[in-house]
């Protein structure tokens, strides 16, 4: 067993934790920001750092304009409402996030039908799957209008070649595209492209700055002006017209600055974690793209693995598979340690 000491390096919580990269805490220099931030009312637009932040992403993303959002899953339903309207359908993967994980909101408050298809393993939709479940104009049928992908999808990062044709498909067949890029910056990282050309076959991106950027809370809609402008409504709807919210914006402006380049540490530690767990006997692990890494463990121990993880300070997911999310509040002592406590559990 090794003798790290678990979460020492920060905070002195007992914990190396890889449920999410959604856990970090904000660092002393982002709290430092937030304590200093100007703020203003934002639904009066009077926020300094909400709106210098909204025009920073927009031109980042290489779009007129950006919103500032609670978090994805608003900023995705505002997307969807801002795209689609009664009685619409949008496309969108089986397992996409803005389809399974949301709650159901853009069918709840938007009456949007969501055309579900199958992700293929790289999270792509097959376009000949996209072509077919286009509706014809006819009574009988929603009317499909938007298309929606995820990049990166469980970690992988979609090829540029991809995006591309599906969004040609998309628009050549009248449909908006919408990008649900949580994880963004790490599909540019890992890919050495930018965000804009990440960015650029869409009409509307949603990011998070709560994710790998590790930012406490917030996420960002982007697009057109027309569009932006629509999402603003349906933000207000939401009930997510936010007054000082500068104290958020400053946050994710720091992570923007700060917290972008280093996420290719947090790949690197990945890939560290896959492959001393690949070594394990009864161990299969799909090689990371970026920074979360899937592990199957035979024998359906999965559970078990979990427990006995947790009893040495190392939180996971998952059932048969499991999950593991690298990020800001991990170290290599941290990855170390998860790979050793695997170990033992295995030999036991
Ligand atoms: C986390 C995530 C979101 C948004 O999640 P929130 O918790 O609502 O901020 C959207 N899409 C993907 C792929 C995500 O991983």
């Amino acid at each position: 067993m090794s003798d790290y000491a678990p979460g020492s390096s920060r905070g002195g919580e007992a914990i190396v934790d890889l449920r999410s990269d959604t856990v970090t805490k904000p660092t002393p220099a982002m709290r430092a920001a937030i304590a200093a931030a100007p703020v203003g009312d934002d639904v009066f637009g009077d926020d300094p750092i909400v709106n210098a932040l909204q025009q920073r992403v927009a031109a980042l993303l290489g779009k007129e304009a950006a919103l500032f959002m609670s978090s994805g899953t608003q900023s995705n339903l505002c997307a969807v409402l801002a795209h689609c309207g009664r009685g619409d359908e949008y496309i969108v993967g089986q397992l996409a996030h803005t389809y399974r994980y949301e709650g159901g909101g853009a069918a709840v408050l938007g009456s949007v039908q969501p055309q579900p298809l199958v992700n293929e393993p790289d999270g792509t939709l097959k376009l000949d799957d996209i072509a077919a479940a286009i509706k014809p104009d006819d009574a009988h049928f929603a009317r499909t209008r938007l298309l929606a992908l995820e990049n990166t999808w469980n970690g992988q990062v979609l090829s540029a070649a991809y995006t591309a044709q599906a969004c040609e498909l998309a628009h050549a067949r009248g449909l908006a595209t919408h990008l649900d890029g949580a994880r963004l910056f790490n599909a540019a990282v890992a890919s050495n492209r930018t965000v804009a050309e990440l960015a650029r076959d869409f009409d509307s991106v949603s990011i998070c700055f709560s994710k790998g950027l590790g930012a406490p809370i917030g996420s960002m809609f982007i697009g057109s002006r027309e569009l932006v402008a629509r999402a603003h409504r349906m933000r207000k709807m939401v009930g997510g017209g936010l007054r000082q919210v500068g104290l958020l914006a400053a946050a994710a402006d720091h992570a923007l600055t700060h917290h972008v380049e280093r996420l290719a540490t947090d790949h690197r530690l990945a890939k560290q974690l896959a492959d001393g767990l690949a070594a394990l006997p009864g161990i299969t692990v799909t090689p990371p793209q970026t920074n979360i890494v899937f592990v199957q463990i035979s024998g359906g121990r999965g559970p078990a693995l979990l427990d006995h993880l947790r009893a040495r300070g190392v939180l996971a997911t998952g059932l048969t598979g499991l999950r593991f999310v690298t990020h800001m509040d991990v170290d290599a002592g941290g990855i170390a340690h998860a790979i050793a406590a695997t170990a033992e559990f295995l030999k036991a």
